[in-house]
């Protein structure tokens, strides 16, 4: 049997081990510490934008957390991009809030802005205005910034940016992470960079920030005895995996040409299969082309091709299935204009590790080519 080509897995820049080394050293083995602090250091440089960086324990604290903060309390509406891994939406729930589902357009795969529209103001009329937004830049593709904050600020709605695969993106020069009234990234296993696991929660002040590093070290107020005036959580990224993080920011921008790179090794190897299209960048977009996706011309013929990769020992897998198709989420309300379905039947993820080989990726290459000479 060949060896396993995986979706996405971690790649490593061998500096992480020098910072973590430093970790034990100084036993710094903590959520706290200078790695912590240089992590965040290294982030906000990267991302600019005047951003203030909470390193937490994983991206999906990081969404609770930026609910807290926005005031998200029990029986609120909160609006989220439906196309999106479940942890996207879990927070919301997380919070005894509901989450109300809002289909994709075409360009970007992300929250389209009509529907967006239509569903704020049936919300309203329905008499509950959602008290967020959640949107997200999925595969790492930005989703349309301009007009999802011009509805938002049409209706005074706070944006919570969902960044978790898009560190590395960038949209009309500004980067991903940066344009939410809070963001958030991940450093799970399988993202652009990882740190094992982790997660940031992106402010646009430094008070935002320390309010958020409060509530992530169980809310402790300023007294020599324990003293709480606020529910805390124990969400803050320890010192030993920021130390793994601080390894990877520098090459972080490495990572992002491999991706891109493989993304266009196989537009180029499929130009002559007409069932095979990909999603273009619209003029201004910045993809980190986290996965590589493909649509296929039907459910029938993605599904073949997954199995067919499959027998090679090749990992791949369809779009993430909508959260208003999971049973799961089967009584929240949804506003749906069909596109998140079609992405569902007919998108396959293709590997796309920054750490492919050549040989790797011509596996993949012939498997997709014999299928479709099957066929
Ligand atoms: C990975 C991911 C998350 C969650 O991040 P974790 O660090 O795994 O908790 C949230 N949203 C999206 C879109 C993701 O892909």
């Amino acid at each position: 049997m060949n060896e396993k080509i995986w979706l996405s897995s971690p790649h490593m820049s061998g500096n992480e081990q020098s910072y973590v080394k430093e970790a034990f050293d100084t036993n710094w083995v903590a959520p706290l510490g200078p790695n912590v602090n240089g992590f965040e250091n290294d982030l906000q440089s990267y991302l600019k934008e005047d951003s203030h960086v909470a390193a937490l324990a994983s991206g999906t604290s990081a969404l609770h957390l930026s609910l807290i903060l926005l005031g998200v309390k029990y029986g609120d509406e909160v609006i989220c991009q439906s196309k999106t891994f479940s942890a996207s939406a879990n927070p919301i729930v997380y919070q005894g809030a509901t989450p109300i589902f809002v289909d994709s357009e075409r360009e970007t795969w992300n929250m389209c802005p009509i529907q967006l529209e239509i569903a704020i103001k049936d919300r309203i009329a329905k008499g509950k205005k959602p008290k967020a937004i959640i949107a997200v830049h999925l595969y790492g593709m930005p989703y349309k910034v301009d007009e999802i904050n011009k509805v938002a600020q049409h209706y005074n709605i706070s944006i919570i940016e969902d960044s978790a695969e898009s560190l590395g993106s960038h949209y009309k020069g500004k980067n991903c992470g940066t344009f939410g009234d809070l963001s958030i990234l991940s450093f799970n296993g399988n993202k652009i960079i990882t740190t094992s696991g982790g997660g940031a929660l992106v402010a646009p002040t430094v008070e935002l920030k320390n309010k958020a590093v409060f509530l992530a070290t169980q809310a402790r107020d300023d007294a020599p005895h324990y003293l709480h005036s606020e529910i805390g959580y124990n969400y803050r990224m320890s010192n030993i995996v920021a130390g793994i993080g601080r390894g990877q920011m520098t090459i972080l921008d490495s990572h992002v040409a491999n991706r891109r790179s493989n993304h266009e090794f196989y537009k180029n190897a499929f130009k002559d299969i007409n069932e095979i299209t990909f999603l273009a960048e619209p003029e201004g977009y910045f993809s980190n082309r986290w996965l590589t996706c493909i649509l296929l011309d039907s459910k029938s013929t993605r599904e073949g091709l997954r199995l067919a990769l499959e027998k090679e020992n090749i990992e791949s897998r369809p779009l993430w299935k909508p959260m208003h198709q999971q049973p799961v989420f089967k009584d929240s309300p949804r506003y749906l204009n069909g596109v998140s379905d079609e992405l569902f039947e007919k998108g396959l993820c293709l590997p796309s590790g920054s750490n492919l080989t050549e040989n790797e990726l011509n596996r993949v290459v012939l498997a997709i080519n014999s299928y479709f000479a099957a066929c």
